[in-house]
């Protein structure tokens, strides 16, 4: 299995959530430090070839598992040296899958995800595979090394949660990851401190279960308190929530984003809400702990107290047993709320799920109508949504990468709207007043940067 030389180039692929590209960061930061080139895909002409190929996989969906095991393919094809090693949720919950590709070098569970960078060095360390998650948060103390200006990002983010208790029924993650824990307090505020320094204006706050934050900490916390001292100590100027469960949108929290609207320590007038269903059977069925009425609920309280927020929600579409009958519900229940847009699944039978077991599974072709069809109407709010600030004038934190598909400059609101801006010298990772002129498409608007 291992090759006893020093590595003195890697390249990362990473699959999957945000979670997981926080972590690649992590590992990226830890091995460049260390003196290893890091090789991005065309980005070093004539030499894209890497010695080791660190590949961070996903097991979230079927698809997501299938497109890792392209990926581990792929690499070993373009690099038939190279050393690879595979980690992430996949290497976590199919160890014995990934072993068959006889070219893999390492398999790296969680719990040892961070001694990624030690094994690139010496890949004749002892073989981990893939152990059950560690219980306190990984890493701690945070690292300095993830938070130089790394990448091209604007908006770094900070995975301060890892794992899950919640076990809905169709989800791997709470066996991938493990149990719920939370990075500490003062953990969070060193990193926040770290990525300010480095000269970031917002971050985004990531989690796997991000509303749980600090119920496992001694003394407790929650996700508020520590919100509430972020902005107390003006940490930063804006902070983002990148997903939060329905029954964890509280009231204090809605109120605490309301009162942060100045800078530092603004909160991003943006919550992501995963709905998965909106029929009270299918939920029940998906062990959500919620029905519509308790999902209306909150969805409500967030537009009355902030109505230009963006609100997204996760729908997935095909679980079993979804009749048409309780499709309609889903359908008539996203078009009667305030949501500004949708990300849409199907649903993806997990191994080792409940719900993989579940009888009355949705023929293929008619999840794909039916997901086709609630995309259509996520696409028409979130136009609706746009639409609504045709004309406004708005701040946007203008990125340090232009869009990849115009060239052009691109800013992100508060409330996660994308605005596409001309050529202006030196105003990148800088908060800019912008004239909205139009829309580009049905994902950004096209703005003017005021002087
Ligand atoms: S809340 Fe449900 S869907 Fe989200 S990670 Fe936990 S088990 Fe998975």
């Amino acid at each position: 299995m291992g090759k006893a030389r020093k590595k003195p180039s890697f390249s990362i692929i990473t699959l999957g959530c945000k979670v997981n590209q926080f972590e690649s960061e992590t590992i990226a930061q830890e091995l460049k430090l260390s003196g290893i080139q890091r090789i991005v895909k065309n980005k070093v002409p004539g030499n894209e070839k890497a010695d080791t190929f660190i590949i961070n996989t996903c097991t979230v969906t079927h698809k997501a598992a299938m497109q890792s095991r392209q990926a581990i393919r792929q690499a070993i094809r373009s690099n038939p040296d190279a050393t690879i090693i595979v980690t992430g949720c996949l290497a976590q919950t199919d160890p014995d899958g990934i072993r068959k590709i006889k070219e893999v070098h390492r398999i790296v569970g969680h719990a040892e995800k961070y001694r990624i960078p030690e094994i690139v060095q010496s890949i004749d360390l002892p073989v981990t595979t893939s152990g059950p998650a560690k219980k306190h948060f990984q890493p701690n103390p945070p690292d300095k090394a993830a938070f130089s200006p790394f990448g091209n990002k604007t908006r770094p983010f900070l995975k301060i949660q890892d794992g899950c208790n919640t076990f809905c029924s169709y989800c791997i993650v709470p066996y991938a990851r493990g149990r719920h824990r939370s990075m500490p307090v003062e953990d969070v505020l060193a990193s926040v401190r770290i990525i300010k320094e480095a000269g970031f204006h917002e971050l985004v706050l990531t989690g796997i279960h991000l509303g749980c934050y600090g119920t496992d900490l001694s003394p407790a916390s929650h996700l508020t308190e520590l919100l509430t001292v972020l902005r107390e100590q003006k940490a930063i100027d804006r902070i983002r929530l990148s997903s939060i469960e329905p029954l964890e949108v509280t009231d204090e929290l809605i109120d605490l984003v309301s009162a942060s609207f100045t800078r530092p320590g603004h909160m991003c007038h943006h919550f992501h809400v995963p709905m998965q269903n909106g029929d009270d059977t299918i939920l029940k069925r998906m062990n959500r702990p919620y029905g519509q009425k308790e999902y209306r609920n909150r969805i409500q309280a967030i537009h009355r107290a902030l109505p230009d927020a963006a609100i997204g929600a996760d729908v997935m579409i095909g679980f079993p047993g979804e009749t048409d009958q309780a499709y309609q519900n889903t359908l008539s229940f996203i078009k009667s709320l305030p949501l500004s847009y949708l990300h849409v699944f199907p649903f993806s039978p997990r191994k080792g799920t409940p719900a993989y077991t579940f009888p009355d599974r949705v023929p293929p072709d008619l999840v794909k109508e039916r997901s086709s069809e609630v995309r259509v109407l996520g696409n028409r709010k979130r136009m609706a949504f746009l639409e609504k600030h045709i004309h406004t004038e708005i701040e946007v934190l203008v990125e340090t990468t232009p869009d990849v598909k115009t060239g052009r400059l691109k800013g992100v609101t508060s409330n996660y709207i994308k605005v596409l801006l001309d050529k202006h010298e030196g105003i990148e990772n800088t908060f800019q007043k912008v004239l909205i002129q139009g829309l580009h498409d049905t994902q950004a608007l096209v703005g003017r940067v005021l002087p």
